[in-house]
C-alpha cells in the first residue's frame, strides 16, 4: 500500500510504500477512496499538536470499500462500501449500552497494522486514512447504500458528523429557536447546516474572514458577522434582543469559548466542539451559570451513533437537504497532502479532498 508518511514537523509528506497487516479477528481492511482534509491532521503536520508519534499516517476521515475482513467477521463483507468511524464501538461497555458509543471503553485503542522497513507506523485516530488501505475494527465500517457517491461519503465520517452531529444531537436545537456557530471551518459550516436543518433561527455565523462567512451563508446561515470588525457579542444581542438559545464554538481558542459563553441566553446551552491545544476555559463571572441554568456541553464527533447517524446523513445527502458537493472546494491526490495542508492553513478550503 501507498501513503503519505508524515516523519517531522513541515517536512513534505512523500509518498512511501508500507506493509499492511492482514486483518485480525474483529478487523477489516479497506481499500480507501477518498478522504477530508481535516483541521486535528493539520496540527500534526505543523507541530502544533502535542505527543505526535513518528512515522505516521495521518486521515481521520474517509470511505472505501471493504477488501478482506478478519476471523469471526459478520458485520461487513468484501465489497461492501463504507465510512470509516473513528471510534470503534464494543457494543457492551456502559457507555454503548446508554446510547453514547463515542465515549465506549475502546476509545482510542487501535493498534497500528502499518510498517515501514520494518518499523511501525502510527494510525492517526485509529484510522489513517491517507493510506491507499486501512486497517480497522469492523465496528468502524458502516456500510452504506449504493446510491451514495464514496467521495462525497467521506465527509460524513468527521466534519459533517461532528459539526451537523453538535446541533443535532448535542444541543438538540428545535426549530425556532436561536443559534450562533463561532469558526466556520469544516466542522463549524457542518454545525450551520445542522442548525439549518433543525429550523434555527435566526442563524448567526461567526468569524474572522470574510470568505468562510460566505460559505457559511451558502450552507445556510440567515446573519454573518465578521468578529475582526464587529463585536460578535453586540451584534447577537441586537439580532436576538437576549442572547441566542444556543452556541457552538468549533474553534479551539478558550477566549472565543468564553466570549460565546457570554453570547448565550439565560437558560442557553454553549456546546464546545473546537478542541483548545492551550489556555483554560474561564467563564465570567457576570453570568452565573445557576441562577441564569446555562449550561455547557461538550460535544465530541457530534455525540454520534455511527452505525444510526451516519445512515440518517447518508439520507439526508439523497434527498438533497444534507449539502456536501458545496463543501469541498478543491480535491487533491495523495502526492499532494502537502498542498492540501498548506491550502488548509491558509483557510482557502470550507474541505478539501484527498482522492485515491
Ligand atoms: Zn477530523
Ligand atoms: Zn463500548
Amino acid at each position: 500500500m501507498q501513503a503519505p508518511v508524515l516523519h517531522a514537523p513541515r517536512e513534505r509528506l512523500a509518498v512511501e510504500d508500507l506493509e499492511i497487516d492482514e486483518p485480525e479477528a474483529g478487523e477489516v481492511r479497506i481499500k480507501m477512496a477518498a478522504s477530508g482534509v481535516c483541521h486535528s491532521c493539520l496540527y500534526p503536520w505543523t507541530g502544533e499538536a502535542q505527543g505526535v508519534k513518528t512515522p505516521m499516517v495521518l486521515g481521520d476521515e474517509g470511505a472505501g470499500v471493504v477488501e478482506k475482513v478478519g476471523p469471526g467477521v459478520d458485520s461487513v463483507k468484501p465489497g461492501d462500501r463504507v465510512v470509516i468511524s473513528w471510534v470503534p464501538n464494543c457494543g457492551r461497555c456502559h457507555f454503548c449500552v446508554v446510547g453514547r458509543p463515542v465515549l465506549c471503553d475502546l476509545r482510542g485503542r487501535n493498534p497500528s497494522r502499518l510498517r515501514l522497513d520494518g518499523q511501525e507506523v502510527a494510525n492517526f485516530g485509529g484510522v489513517a486514512t491517507y493510506g491507499s488501505y486501512t486497517v480497522v475494527q469492523a465496528s468502524q465500517a458502516v456500510v452504506i447504500p449504493d446510491a451514495m457517491p464514496l467521495e462525497k461519503a467521506a465527509l460524513i465520517g468527521c466534519s459533517v458528523m461532528t459539526g451537523v452531529g453538535s446541533v443535532l444531537n448535542t444541543a438538540k436545537v428545535e426549530a425556532g429557536e436561536s443559534l450562533a456557530v463561532f469558526g466556520c471551518g469544516g466542522v463549524g459550516l457542518n454545525a450551520v447546516q445542522g442548525g439549518r436543518i433543525a429550523g434555527a433561527h435566526p442563524l448567526i455565523a461567526v468569524d474572522v474572514a470574510d470568505n468562510k462567512l460566505e460559505y457559511a451563508r451558502q450552507l445556510g446561515a440567515t446573519h454573518l458577522v465578521n468578529a475582526g470588525r464587529e463585536n460578535p457579542l453586540d451584534a447577537i444581542q441586537r439580532l436576538t434582543g437576549r442572547g441566542v438559545d444556543y452556541a457552538v464554538v468549533a474553534v479551539g481558542d478558550t477566549r472565543v469559548q468564553a466570549q460565546a459563553y457570554e453570547a448565550i441566553s439565560r437558560g442557553g446551552t454553549l456546546v464546545v466542539v473546537g478542541m483548545a491545544q492551550s489556555g483554560e476555559l474561564t467563564i465570567n463571572s457576570r453570568a452565573p451559570l445557576v441562577m441564569q441554568e446555562r449550561c455547557i456541553k461538550g460535544s465530541c464527533y457530534g455525540s454520534a451513533r455511527p452505525r444510526e447517524d451516519f445512515l440518517r446523513l447518508v439520507n439526508l445527502y439523497l434527498n438533497g437537504t444534507l449539502k456536501i458537493d458545496e463543501l469541498i472546494t478543491k480535491t487533491y491526490s495523495i502526492e499532494e497532502a502537502t498542498e492540501a495542508f498548506e491550502d488548509l492553513e491558509k483557510g482557502l478550503l470550507a474541505r478539501g479532498l484527498i482522492v485515491f
